[in-house]
């Protein structure tokens, strides 16, 4: 995959349930090796941006709720105890690299309005000058829904863009797109590669992808729209084991690539 390999700046995003486990507590095994392995992109010589999911699922598991909270408030409590505790860990493991993070949150409204659009290109594109790895999350505890993304397989399209990105991985619980959804489907076969998106590829996403995470194959469709659109590869592949992460960089077919043209 020439056109991930040769990407001098990239946006990775993770899902929720790629960070924790079912009780919504941190996979610090899953955190560690990611937090490591994107040091060592860092150090290559790469720009590295981190769109985090998890603020709500990781809340929820630090305060011992038995679920994923439903209505508002409780979403945006958790998000805001989940938010630090995510930010913590980050700050934590990313020093142990000796990498700075930087957090930045934001809502939907920050990228219509042209002066705060244009004041997060400059702030993240500053944050990576200065040697930064920044950490983007919605804004949960602010965000109600005429200013969310609602997902953040759309928002890391969104930084793809203003962060001016030369390509965008998603990492998820599943190994990329498939023909057929798998889990229902064991013949189902991984599309390695998407030049176009049409409503035959979107007819194959589904819904939500699970309890925990608020995306799913669609809203990854989505972002590949965006990403599309801007020019941008994108990658979705498995989470589970980051030092994937390398065979990407390193040229292999990894997981699902959506490219305009075919760079492989
Ligand atoms: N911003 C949400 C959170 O941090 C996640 C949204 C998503 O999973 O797409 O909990």
């Amino acid at each position: 995959m020439k056109s991930i390999s040769d990407a001098k700046r990239i946006v990775v995003k993770v899902g929720t349930s790629t960070l924790t486990y079912a009780s919504g507590r941190l996979n610090l095994r899953r955190v560690e090796t990611l937090v490591k392995v994107l040091s060592d992109l860092k150090n290559s010589g790469r720009d590295i941006l981190l769109v985090t999911s998890g603020a709500i699922g990781v809340g929820a598991g630090k305060l011992g709720l038995p679920e994923r909270p439903q209505d508002i408030a409780g979403k945006q409590a958790a998000a805001a105890v989940g938010q630090c505790e995510l930010m913590y860990m980050y700050d934590k493991l990313f020093a142990d690299y000796g990498h700075v993070i930087a957090q930045v949150l934001l809502t939907r409204d920050g990228v219509d309005d042209p002066v705060r659009h244009r004041n997060i290109v400059n702030t993240l594109s500053e944050l990576v000058r200065v040697g930064a790895i920044p950490v983007i999350n919605e804004n949960d505890t602010v965000a109600t829904e005429e200013i969310e993304f609602g997902d953040n397989d759309t928002l890391s399209a969104q930084v793809a863009v203003l962060a001016k990105a030369d390509a965008l991985v998603l990492l998820s619980d599943i190994d990329g797109l498939f023909d057929e959804n798998p889990q229902k489907n064991p013949n189902a076969h991984l599309i390695p590669l998407v030049t176009e998106i049409d409503d035959d590829l979107l007819s194959i996403a589904g819904g939500s992808g699970s309890a925990r995470g608020t995306g799913g194959m669609i809203t990854k469709l989505h972002a590949a729209d965006i990403a599309f659109s801007a020019g941008i590869p994108m990658v979705i592949m498995n989470g589970a084991d980051p030092t994937k992460l390398y065979d990407l960089v390193d040229g292999e077919a990894v997981g699902t690539l959506f490219c305009k043209e075919e760079t492989v």
